[in-house]
């Protein structure tokens, strides 16, 4: 038996953030190209460097990216549409961030680098690909575009340069690629009816090519990534895994690693046994039931990569219960590598940087540093015999036993409130048609009402302002005048643009999750603890460790006082149970359904606290609720049951006259329409100005009967729209749907926009309503 330290991946952002301060900076014009080189490369030197430090035998290489692998591959095969072709050459930056990101002729850089969250390039002469979630995680890749009359051509040579680059330093390290299979079922065309993996013919030549390159540069191991073996597949899909891996495992002299993750392979995992590679890597965290299967199918001389680390979270490794699993494993086969479960792109750099967490949390933590050394431990141990690491091992058993006996992840108060939860928490008192007889009465809104969705523009002073109270230049008392005087401006603002249920802003909060979970126990916040989110963007998702109560009031202070200043209504936000989870990164030591029931209750105290001062109206954002769907169909429902049952739990206590209000940042609808309904909320906003209003169809055929404000007004690009076309907007909203079921608003929150924006933006968006609401509801 052979047994090596293995990784498939290392965060290409550095430690401090170091890829985004360059990239931005360059984008900025404020260094060269050759500077940013300088940065990229000297940041591959030191995580191979520390790579070999830490004792990974198997070192990635190619998995460094400007921006985004998939984009890296799409320019490597030479899928690089027209419009980016008159740029410059196929393999230079320009042409590359152009794909990522939009070429600004015209557009502020501002408008381009404050761009929202969800959508960016907006407003440029050439629009960035677009862009959307890998698998189900928050990185977000660049949608690859493919014509039926692609033709492909190795036109980069980065995979090479790198290996090259990694030897010249010492390292012989194993490239990472993205399989053509993947690649192409992630791919879309614009010509409808055309299926991308139709072209695989076409591609593989130039796979085959790179490898022999690779070969001739003298790799002897590629890892391929082909997450999507475990997604639900197709018999074409499957098809075309076997043609791809026939013809590449034709080139002499490599070997490939099979890299699959994110799940089980499950009905995929005959097909991918089959396949005539030299090595398989299996994710055993997410799919530990997977194992006894694939030791059944295995072939002796395939090669198994073990993914025992996580790393999709921050936790600790059980070094002793891995190594008692996988002892006998490791026994039974020829050759195995030890491994994360996925690349460590998902996970924060290093903990070593993290000076002002708990100490006893800490301890329990490790992030992508950490768990290369988790790897090589056990690697060790399995090689060598336990003696050898006998002092890690008691290490890391102590903070496995710390972990589970402190106090701190264990609220005795908060598990006895959660057994007593019933169904009839979750159910409001009056079924939706006696609820909005009580509203309407309570609240007195004109028909087709309009509504913000809740944060107004973050300007440069609202952030400085935070930094310097943060930093302790400016005191409590300066910084909560200062936000004062914001949400008087923005309400006072409202109320003279004619809107009808106002919002105060959101200008104390820094992030929709960060906000609630530093008000919540159970929660601890990283500070350096940065994941590529995309391109130079990164989050710092906070941490639950423990059982999650709410010791005070959120959000009350600030919906009284923005109340306090209008008579109209003001609506109180809130963050929802599930966006607040799947935002974060949760404990591993109790169902995530747990966890989010704990939070949901939380919300729900603060829905209570936010009625009992006088709110009519309560937003709860759930703007994260799609995003958390599993991978495979087959465990939809049970997401779906516990995500919908966490989020009316959080809204229910509520009388039938109090309007809940629920937001998502989305418009694919079809597939998880009858949950949508039985969230039960009175009104939801949603994001449609892109597609028009067809996204409504999905409402339409399930006959929604609650309130909806489809987004008439596209946040995620500084053009303003005109009066006319929203009014257009809500008349075909108007065809689909009753007109006494329709809100106005905007698609998402206004806070990467500009006052200069908003305001004229959100002047048209009332003037379109009282246009609306003429021709569509007959005077009384
Ligand atoms: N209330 C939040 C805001 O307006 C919602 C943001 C979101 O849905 N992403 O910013
Ligand atoms: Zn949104």
């Amino acid at each position: 038996m052979t047994v090596s330290a293995a990784n498939l991946g290392f965060p290409r952002i550095g430690p401090r953030r170091e890829l985004k301060a360059a990239t931005e900076a360059y984008w900025a014009g404020k260094i060269d190209e050759a500077t940013l080189l300088q940065t990229a490369k000297d940041l591959r030197a030191a995580t191979w460097d520390r790579q070999k430090a830490a004792g990974i035998e198997v070192i990635p290489s190619n998995d460094f990216s400007f921006y985004d692998q998939v984009l890296d591959t799409s320019v490597m095969v030479g899928a690089i549409p027209e419009i980016y072709r008159a740029i410059g050459a196929p393999d230079s930056l320009d042409v590359y961030f152009a794909m990522a990101r939009g070429r600004q002729t015209g557009a502020s850089p501002e408008a381009i680098e404050h761009g929202c969250a969800h959508g960016h390039g907006a407003g440029l002469d050439v629009p960035a690909q677009e862009m959307t979630k890998w698998c189900d995680t928050n990185y977000h890749y660049m949608v690859p575009e493919v014509a039926p009359d692609q033709a492909f051509a190795l036109s980069a040579t980065k995979p090479i340069d790198h290996f090259q680059e990694a030897r010249a330093l010492g390292h012989h390290t194993r490239p990472v690629i993205l399989g053509p299979v993947t690649y192409l079922l992630l791919a879309k065309s614009k010509t409808g009816g055309f299926d991308p993996l139709s072209l695989l013919p076409r591609l593989l030549p130039v796979y085959a090519a790179l490898l022999a390159k690779l070969a001739e540069a003298g790799a002897d191991w590629v890892q391929i990534d082909e997450p999507a073996l475990v997604l639900d597949l197709g018999d074409a899909a499957r098809d075309a895994y076997r043609t791809a891996y026939a013809e590449l495992a034709k080139v002499r002299g490599i070997k490939l690693m099979l890299a699959t993750y994110f799940g089980a392979l499950g009905d995929n995992l005959e097909t991918a046994l089959a396949l005539p590679v030299a090595g398989l890597h299996v994710d055993l965290v997410r799919a530990p039931e997977q194992l006894d299967a694939v030791l059944a199918g295995a072939r002796d001389d395939l090669v198994l990569s073990l993914g025992v680390i996580d790393g999709r979270n921050v936790w600790k490794a059980d070094l002793t219960a891995l190594l008692d699993r996988y002892d006998m494993v490791v026994r039974q086969r020829a050759e195995v590598q030890i491994a994360p479960s996925c690349s460590l792109l998902h996970t924060p750099v290093d903990l070593a940087l993290e000076t002002k967490l708990d100490a006893e949390i800490k301890d329990w933590l490790a992030f992508a540093a950490q768990k290369l050394e988790e790897i090589a431990i056990l690697r060790q141990g399995l090689a060598e015999g336990r003696y050898i690491i006998w002092a890690e091992l008691a290490d890391n058993a102590d903070s496995i036993a710390s972990r589970r006996r402190s106090p701190l992840t264990r609220n005795p108060a908060v598990r006895d409130r959660l057994a007593t939860v019933d169904a009839a928490m979750a159910r409001r008192g009056a079924p939706f048609a006696e609820r909005i007889k009580a509203q309407q009465a309570h609240l007195g809104l004109p028909p087709l009402p309009t509504t913000t969705i809740g944060s107004f523009p973050q300007t440069p002073e609202v952030r400085k302002a935070r930094a310097a109270h943060g930093k302790g230049e400016l005191d409590d008392a300066g910084y909560e005048a200062f936000l004062q005087e914001e949400t008087v401006r923005t309400v006072k603002w409202q109320e003279d643009a004619g809107i009808d249920v106002l919002v105060h802003g959101e200008f104390e909060r820094n992030d929709m999750v960060q906000y609630f979970g530093e008000q919540l126990a159970g929660f601890a916040f990283s500070h350096a603890g940065w994941v590529q989110s995309y391109g130079s963007r990164c989050v710092r998702p906070p941490i639950i460790f423990g059982d999650v109560s709410r010791p005070g009031p959120m959000t009350v202070k600030w919906w009284r006082y923005a109340q306090s200043l209008t008579d109209k209504p003001m609506k109180g936000m809130l963050t929802g149970p599930v966006t607040i989870l799947n935002w974060s990164f949760v404990r591993d030591d109790q169902p995530r359904e747990d966890t989010c029931r704990q939070i949901a209750l939380a919300i729900r105290d603060e829905v209570l606290d936010l009625e009992a001062a006088g709110a009519k109206i309560i937003q709860i954002d759930e703007a994260a609720l799609r995003e958390g769907l599993p991978l495979r169909k087959a465990d939809w429902q049970y997401y779906l049951g516990w995500a919908v049952e966490s989020f009316r739990l959080s809204a229910a206590g509520v009388g039938d006259a109090t309007q809940i209000h629920t937001h998502m940042c989305y418009s694919e609808f079809n597939e998880i329409i009858e949950s949508i309904g039985a969230m039960d909320a009175d009104v939801i906003s949603i994001e449609t100005s892109r597609s028009k209003m067809e996204l409504l169809d999905a409402f339409v055929d399930y006959d929604y009967p609650n309130e909806i404000g489809p987004g008439v007004y596209d946040i995620h690009s500084p053009r303003i729209p005109s009066a006319g076309e929203m009014e257009a907007l809500l008349l075909k909203a108007s065809e689909r749907l009753s007109p006494g079921q329709l809100w106005v608003n905007p698609d998402c929150g206004l806070k990467t926009r500009k006052w200069e924006d908003v305001k004229p933006a959100l002047e048209n968006m009332v003037a379109a309503a009282k246009a609306a609401r003429a021709a569509l509801v007959a005077p009384a």
